[in-house]
């Protein structure tokens, strides 16, 4: 157990998180609510809004072989693109 994953969550980072969680799948659209990809430790207003098969799927995830984000054409940077562009909608 990393003792960095018990560091508390601010207000603020904690409300980032739901927000990202209620949208869509940034990769396939599929409708939330989704999880949230958090692409390094701690730094929770980088989240990506992921379905679970993009997010830890094992042929299409990004925890995987990553198939649904090559057809799709993104990297973690698009689809963090996505998901602060629909947050900001
Ligand atoms: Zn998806
Ligand atoms: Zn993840």
């Amino acid at each position: 157990m990393h003792s960095k994953n018990k560091a508390r969550r601010t207000p603020a980072e904690q409300d980032h998180i739901d927000r990202v969680k209620a949208l869509p799948c940034s990769v396939c659209d599929a409708p939330g609510p989704s999880e949230a990809h958090e692409p390094v430790q701690g730094l929770w207003f980088i989240s990506i809004a992921l379905c679970s098969d993009c997010h830890r799927g094992a042929k299409n995830g990004l925890h995987g072989q990553k198939t649904m984000w090559r057809i799709h054409k993104l990297d973690e940077w698009g689809a963090l693109n996505i998901t602060n562009r629909r947050l900001a909608a």
